[in-house]
Protein backbone atom coordinates (compact mmCIF):
# COMPACT_ATOMS: atom_id res chain seq x y z
CA UNK A 1 0.00 0.00 0.00
CA UNK A 2 0.78 3.47 -0.86
CA UNK A 3 0.04 5.23 2.40
CA UNK A 4 1.92 8.06 3.81
CA UNK A 5 2.04 8.22 7.94
CA UNK A 6 2.56 12.59 7.59
CA UNK A 7 1.39 14.94 4.71
CA UNK A 8 5.65 16.02 5.26
CA UNK A 9 6.25 12.90 3.52
CA UNK A 10 5.09 14.19 0.60
CA UNK A 11 6.89 17.45 0.04
CA UNK A 12 8.85 17.07 -2.83
CA UNK A 13 8.96 15.49 -6.28
CA UNK A 14 6.55 17.95 -8.13
CA UNK A 15 5.69 17.43 -11.27
CA UNK A 16 6.59 19.67 -14.69
CA UNK A 17 4.13 20.67 -17.25
CA UNK A 18 4.44 21.90 -20.40
CA UNK A 19 3.19 25.51 -21.09
CA UNK A 20 1.70 25.01 -24.71
CA UNK A 21 -0.92 28.20 -24.55
CA UNK A 22 1.46 31.39 -23.21
CA UNK A 23 4.64 30.36 -25.59
CA UNK A 24 5.23 31.84 -28.60
CA UNK A 25 5.78 29.64 -32.23
CA UNK A 26 8.90 28.76 -32.67
CA UNK A 27 10.68 29.39 -29.13
CA UNK A 28 11.95 26.26 -27.22
CA UNK A 29 9.39 23.77 -25.21
CA UNK A 30 8.71 25.65 -21.60
CA UNK A 31 8.46 23.13 -18.88
CA UNK A 32 6.79 24.37 -15.34
CA UNK A 33 7.97 22.75 -11.97
CA UNK A 34 4.81 23.03 -9.70
CA UNK A 35 5.58 23.73 -6.66
CA UNK A 36 2.12 24.46 -5.46
CA UNK A 37 1.85 20.98 -5.18
CA UNK A 38 3.79 20.37 -2.48
CA UNK A 39 1.47 19.82 0.84
CA UNK A 40 1.66 23.29 2.19
CA UNK A 41 1.71 24.49 -0.94
CA UNK A 42 4.97 26.27 -1.66
CA UNK A 43 8.86 25.00 -2.75
CA UNK A 44 9.07 26.52 1.01
CA UNK A 45 7.98 23.06 2.46
CA UNK A 46 11.42 22.07 1.00
CA UNK A 47 13.54 24.32 2.98
CA UNK A 48 11.86 23.96 6.12
CA UNK A 49 12.16 20.23 6.39
CA UNK A 50 15.75 20.58 5.47
CA UNK A 51 16.37 23.26 8.25
CA UNK A 52 14.50 21.81 10.93
CA UNK A 53 16.43 18.56 10.15
CA UNK A 54 19.38 20.39 10.43
CA UNK A 55 19.26 21.94 13.16
CA UNK A 56 18.07 18.78 14.93
CA UNK A 57 21.42 17.44 14.01
CA UNK A 58 23.24 20.29 15.01
CA UNK A 59 21.75 20.36 18.56
CA UNK A 60 20.11 24.21 17.90
CA UNK A 61 16.35 22.74 17.93
CA UNK A 62 16.12 20.47 20.82
CA UNK A 63 12.67 18.34 21.48
CA UNK A 64 9.95 20.37 22.72
CA UNK A 65 11.40 23.88 21.51
CA UNK A 66 10.10 26.69 19.83
CA UNK A 67 10.44 27.79 16.33
CA UNK A 68 10.82 31.59 15.73
CA UNK A 69 10.73 33.03 12.03
CA UNK A 70 10.11 36.55 10.83
CA UNK A 71 7.66 35.24 7.70
CA UNK A 72 4.65 36.58 6.51
CA UNK A 73 3.59 33.27 4.56
CA UNK A 74 4.88 30.04 2.00
CA UNK A 75 7.83 29.15 4.63
CA UNK A 76 5.91 29.80 7.96
CA UNK A 77 3.70 27.54 6.65
CA UNK A 78 6.59 24.98 5.71
CA UNK A 79 7.90 25.35 9.36
CA UNK A 80 4.05 24.99 10.73
CA UNK A 81 3.75 21.59 8.93
CA UNK A 82 7.26 20.36 10.12
CA UNK A 83 6.82 21.77 13.56
CA UNK A 84 3.70 20.05 13.82
CA UNK A 85 4.50 16.82 12.94
CA UNK A 86 7.46 16.87 15.52
CA UNK A 87 5.93 18.31 18.37
CA UNK A 88 7.47 21.72 17.92
CA UNK A 89 5.83 25.46 19.13
CA UNK A 90 5.85 27.99 16.33
CA UNK A 91 5.84 31.67 17.03
CA UNK A 92 5.82 33.49 13.46
CA UNK A 93 6.59 37.59 13.43
CA UNK A 94 5.29 39.61 10.76
CA UNK A 95 4.25 43.25 9.68
CA UNK A 96 1.17 44.42 9.80
CA UNK A 97 0.40 44.60 5.82
CA UNK A 98 0.05 41.18 5.99
CA UNK A 99 -2.98 40.28 4.74
CA UNK A 100 -6.03 38.65 7.75
CA UNK A 101 -6.07 35.63 5.49
CA UNK A 102 -2.47 34.77 5.59
CA UNK A 103 -2.26 35.03 9.08
CA UNK A 104 -5.20 33.03 10.10
CA UNK A 105 -3.63 30.73 7.35
CA UNK A 106 -0.41 29.94 9.26
CA UNK A 107 -3.46 29.66 12.90
CA UNK A 108 -5.02 27.14 11.34
CA UNK A 109 -1.82 24.95 11.13
CA UNK A 110 -1.58 25.75 14.88
CA UNK A 111 1.19 28.20 14.87
CA UNK A 112 1.22 31.74 17.12
CA UNK A 113 1.42 35.05 15.23
CA UNK A 114 2.61 38.02 16.70
CA UNK A 115 1.84 41.09 14.35
CA UNK A 116 3.88 44.10 14.36
CA UNK A 117 3.63 47.78 13.06
CA UNK A 118 5.12 48.34 9.32
CA UNK A 119 6.11 51.49 9.37
CA UNK A 120 9.42 51.15 11.54
CA UNK A 121 12.53 50.90 10.56
CA UNK A 122 14.08 47.55 10.67
CA UNK A 123 16.15 48.80 14.11
CA UNK A 124 13.14 50.02 16.08
CA UNK A 125 12.50 47.40 18.51
CA UNK A 126 8.77 46.88 17.74
CA UNK A 127 9.71 46.06 14.09
CA UNK A 128 8.90 42.46 13.10
CA UNK A 129 12.88 41.88 13.12
CA UNK A 130 13.53 43.01 16.41
CA UNK A 131 11.21 40.85 17.91
CA UNK A 132 11.79 37.91 16.27
CA UNK A 133 15.24 38.28 17.79
CA UNK A 134 13.85 39.11 21.23
CA UNK A 135 11.64 36.26 20.96
CA UNK A 136 14.67 34.00 20.36
CA UNK A 137 16.75 35.34 23.14
CA UNK A 138 14.10 35.36 25.90
CA UNK A 139 12.24 31.76 25.12
CA UNK A 140 13.74 28.98 26.56
CA UNK A 141 14.55 26.54 23.36
CA UNK A 142 13.78 29.08 20.93
CA UNK A 143 15.18 28.72 17.38
CA UNK A 144 15.69 30.72 14.80
CA UNK A 145 15.61 29.22 11.17
CA UNK A 146 16.35 32.40 9.00
CA UNK A 147 15.98 31.46 5.70
CA UNK A 148 18.29 34.54 4.36
CA UNK A 149 21.46 32.83 5.78
CA UNK A 150 20.11 29.06 6.59
CA UNK A 151 22.86 26.65 4.15
CA UNK A 152 20.04 24.32 4.66
CA UNK A 153 17.50 26.61 2.46
CA UNK A 154 19.94 26.22 -0.99
CA UNK A 155 21.27 22.78 0.40
CA UNK A 156 17.52 21.40 -0.04
CA UNK A 157 17.01 22.53 -3.75
CA UNK A 158 20.34 20.99 -4.59
CA UNK A 159 19.33 17.68 -2.67
CA UNK A 160 15.83 18.01 -4.27
CA UNK A 161 14.71 20.23 -6.56
CA UNK A 162 17.79 20.01 -8.69
CA UNK A 163 18.08 16.09 -9.55
CA UNK A 164 13.92 15.98 -9.82
CA UNK A 165 14.23 18.60 -13.03
CA UNK A 166 17.53 16.55 -13.60
CA UNK A 167 15.66 13.09 -14.21
CA UNK A 168 12.15 14.00 -15.32
CA UNK A 169 13.78 15.72 -18.37
CA UNK A 170 16.37 12.87 -18.93
CA UNK A 171 18.83 15.37 -18.81
CA UNK A 172 17.55 16.60 -21.78
CA UNK A 173 17.54 20.51 -20.07
CA UNK A 174 19.15 23.30 -21.46
CA UNK A 175 18.08 26.12 -19.41
CA UNK A 176 16.85 26.70 -15.65
CA UNK A 177 15.19 29.69 -14.90
CA UNK A 178 13.83 30.70 -11.43
CA UNK A 179 13.05 33.93 -9.04
CA UNK A 180 14.95 35.49 -6.68
CA UNK A 181 14.06 36.29 -2.99
CA UNK A 182 16.13 34.51 -0.47
CA UNK A 183 18.02 33.01 -3.67
CA UNK A 184 18.00 29.40 -2.09
CA UNK A 185 16.33 28.29 -4.90
CA UNK A 186 18.27 29.46 -7.82
CA UNK A 187 21.58 28.74 -5.58
CA UNK A 188 21.16 25.19 -4.51
CA UNK A 189 18.76 23.87 -7.47
CA UNK A 190 20.93 25.66 -10.63
CA UNK A 191 24.37 24.42 -8.84
CA UNK A 192 23.62 21.04 -8.96
CA UNK A 193 21.92 21.15 -12.61
CA UNK A 194 25.50 23.08 -13.53
CA UNK A 195 27.52 20.49 -11.68
CA UNK A 196 25.47 17.38 -13.35
CA UNK A 197 25.82 18.56 -16.62
CA UNK A 198 29.27 19.69 -16.57
CA UNK A 199 27.74 23.94 -17.10
CA UNK A 200 25.75 22.90 -20.10
CA UNK A 201 22.57 23.99 -18.43
CA UNK A 202 22.60 27.36 -18.55
CA UNK A 203 20.85 28.99 -15.20
CA UNK A 204 18.77 32.65 -15.73
CA UNK A 205 17.84 34.42 -12.55
CA UNK A 206 14.53 36.52 -12.45
CA UNK A 207 13.85 39.60 -10.18
CA UNK A 208 11.43 42.36 -9.95
CA UNK A 209 12.41 45.56 -11.34
CA UNK A 210 13.74 47.47 -8.70
CA UNK A 211 15.68 44.61 -6.89
CA UNK A 212 19.31 44.80 -6.06
CA UNK A 213 19.71 41.30 -7.91
CA UNK A 214 18.99 43.20 -11.14
CA UNK A 215 21.30 45.93 -10.16
CA UNK A 216 18.98 48.17 -8.41
CA UNK A 217 18.61 49.76 -5.27
CA UNK A 218 15.67 48.15 -3.68
CA UNK A 219 12.04 48.60 -3.75
CA UNK A 220 9.75 49.68 -4.57
CA UNK A 221 7.78 46.53 -6.53
CA UNK A 222 4.52 44.39 -5.61
CA UNK A 223 5.42 41.27 -6.70
CA UNK A 224 5.71 39.23 -3.33
CA UNK A 225 8.14 36.79 -2.54
CA UNK A 226 11.06 38.09 -4.77
CA UNK A 227 13.82 40.59 -5.28
CA UNK A 228 15.41 42.01 -1.94
CA UNK A 229 16.97 45.46 -0.70
CA UNK A 230 19.91 43.14 0.76
CA UNK A 231 22.28 40.75 -0.80
CA UNK A 232 21.12 37.58 1.49
CA UNK A 233 23.91 34.91 1.91
CA UNK A 234 21.53 31.91 1.14
CA UNK A 235 22.38 33.48 -2.48
CA UNK A 236 25.67 32.44 -4.12
CA UNK A 237 25.73 35.18 -7.51
CA UNK A 238 28.34 33.05 -9.32
CA UNK A 239 25.30 30.61 -10.34
CA UNK A 240 23.20 32.47 -12.17
CA UNK A 241 24.49 33.08 -15.93
CA UNK A 242 22.03 36.32 -15.84
CA UNK A 243 19.41 38.08 -14.25
CA UNK A 244 16.22 39.07 -16.25
CA UNK A 245 14.39 42.25 -14.24
CA UNK A 246 10.31 41.94 -15.04
CA UNK A 247 8.02 44.77 -14.13
CA UNK A 248 5.06 44.01 -11.69
CA UNK A 249 2.89 45.19 -15.01
CA UNK A 250 4.16 41.98 -17.00
CA UNK A 251 4.56 39.84 -13.89
CA UNK A 252 0.96 39.93 -13.16
CA UNK A 253 -0.42 39.92 -16.33
CA UNK A 254 1.04 36.66 -17.16
CA UNK A 255 0.23 35.08 -14.10
CA UNK A 256 -3.35 35.85 -14.82
CA UNK A 257 -2.88 34.70 -18.10
CA UNK A 258 -1.58 31.20 -16.79
CA UNK A 259 -4.74 30.85 -14.59
CA UNK A 260 -7.05 31.55 -17.84
CA UNK A 261 -4.90 29.98 -20.40
CA UNK A 262 -3.00 27.05 -19.01
CA UNK A 263 -5.29 25.81 -16.35
CA UNK A 264 -2.58 27.25 -13.68
CA UNK A 265 -3.76 29.24 -10.76
CA UNK A 266 -0.57 30.34 -9.51
CA UNK A 267 1.53 33.01 -7.56
CA UNK A 268 3.13 36.75 -9.22
CA UNK A 269 6.63 35.34 -8.43
CA UNK A 270 5.10 32.68 -11.46
CA UNK A 271 4.19 35.21 -13.67
CA UNK A 272 7.32 36.81 -12.83
CA UNK A 273 9.24 33.78 -13.40
CA UNK A 274 7.69 32.65 -16.91
CA UNK A 275 8.05 36.25 -18.37
CA UNK A 276 11.78 35.66 -18.57
CA UNK A 277 11.38 31.92 -19.37
CA UNK A 278 9.37 33.01 -22.69
CA UNK A 279 12.48 35.33 -23.23
CA UNK A 280 14.49 33.00 -22.93
CA UNK A 281 13.08 30.56 -25.00
CA UNK A 282 12.15 32.87 -27.81
CA UNK A 283 15.74 33.65 -28.50
CA UNK A 284 17.37 29.76 -28.05
CA UNK A 285 14.64 28.47 -30.43
CA UNK A 286 12.97 25.16 -30.83
CA UNK A 287 16.05 22.73 -29.51
CA UNK A 288 16.14 24.25 -26.46
CA UNK A 289 14.34 22.86 -23.11
CA UNK A 290 13.74 25.66 -20.57
CA UNK A 291 12.66 24.50 -17.23
CA UNK A 292 10.88 27.51 -15.26
CA UNK A 293 10.07 26.98 -11.43
CA UNK A 294 6.75 28.50 -10.23
CA UNK A 295 6.72 28.90 -6.52
CA UNK A 296 3.34 29.00 -5.35
CA UNK A 297 0.09 28.62 -5.61
CA UNK A 298 -2.83 31.44 -6.73
CA UNK A 299 -5.23 31.31 -4.36
CA UNK A 300 -3.13 33.76 -1.47
CA UNK A 301 -3.46 36.20 -4.25
CA UNK A 302 -7.72 36.36 -5.19
CA UNK A 303 -7.50 39.69 -3.69
CA UNK A 304 -4.94 41.51 -5.55
CA UNK A 305 -3.49 40.19 -8.54
CA UNK A 306 -7.06 38.05 -9.46
CA UNK A 307 -9.20 41.34 -8.72
CA UNK A 308 -10.27 43.97 -11.38
CA UNK A 309 -10.62 46.58 -8.99
CA UNK A 310 -6.62 46.36 -7.23
CA UNK A 311 -5.17 45.69 -10.59
CA UNK A 312 -6.98 48.69 -12.26
CA UNK A 313 -5.97 51.08 -9.13
CA UNK A 314 -2.36 50.34 -9.91
CA UNK A 315 -2.66 50.57 -13.77
CA UNK A 316 -2.11 46.98 -14.46
CA UNK A 317 -5.29 45.56 -15.86
CA UNK A 318 -5.56 44.81 -19.51
CA UNK A 319 -7.95 42.01 -19.94
CA UNK A 320 -10.84 42.13 -17.36
CA UNK A 321 -11.65 38.62 -15.78
CA UNK A 322 -15.14 38.70 -17.27
CA UNK A 323 -13.90 39.46 -20.35
CA UNK A 324 -14.83 37.10 -23.48
CA UNK A 325 -13.67 38.83 -26.52
CA UNK A 326 -10.50 36.62 -27.08
CA UNK A 327 -13.22 33.72 -27.20
CA UNK A 328 -15.38 33.59 -30.29
CA UNK A 329 -19.33 33.03 -29.79
CA UNK A 330 -19.28 33.07 -25.76
N1 LIG B 1 8.22 33.16 -5.01
C1 LIG B 1 7.62 33.15 -3.82
C2 LIG B 1 6.13 33.31 -3.76
C3 LIG B 1 8.37 33.01 -2.65
O1 LIG B 1 7.75 33.01 -1.45
C4 LIG B 1 9.77 32.88 -2.76
C5 LIG B 1 10.59 32.75 -1.51
N2 LIG B 1 10.92 33.98 -0.89
C6 LIG B 1 10.38 32.92 -4.01
C7 LIG B 1 9.57 33.03 -5.12
C8 LIG B 1 11.87 32.90 -4.20
O2 LIG B 1 12.52 31.75 -3.76
P1 LIG B 1 13.94 31.83 -3.07
O3 LIG B 1 13.73 32.43 -1.70
O4 LIG B 1 14.40 30.43 -2.99
O5 LIG B 1 14.86 32.69 -3.88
Amino acid sequence: MRIAHHIVELVGNTPLVELTSVVPAGSATVAAKIEYLNPGGSAKDRIALKMVEEAEKSGALKPGGTIIEPTSGNTGVGLALVAQQRGYRCIFVCPDKVSEDKRNTMRAYGAEVHVCPTAVPPEHPDSYYSVSDRLVREIDGGWKPDQYSNPAGPQSHYETTGPEIWADTDGKITHFVAGVGTGGTITGAGRYLKEVSDGRVKVIGVDPEGSVYSGGSGRPYLVEGVGEDFWPSAYDPEIPDEIIAVSDADSFDMTRRLAREEALLVGGSCGMAVVAALEVAEREGPDALVVVLLPDGGRGYLSKIFNDDWMSSYGFLRTPLDSHTDRPDV
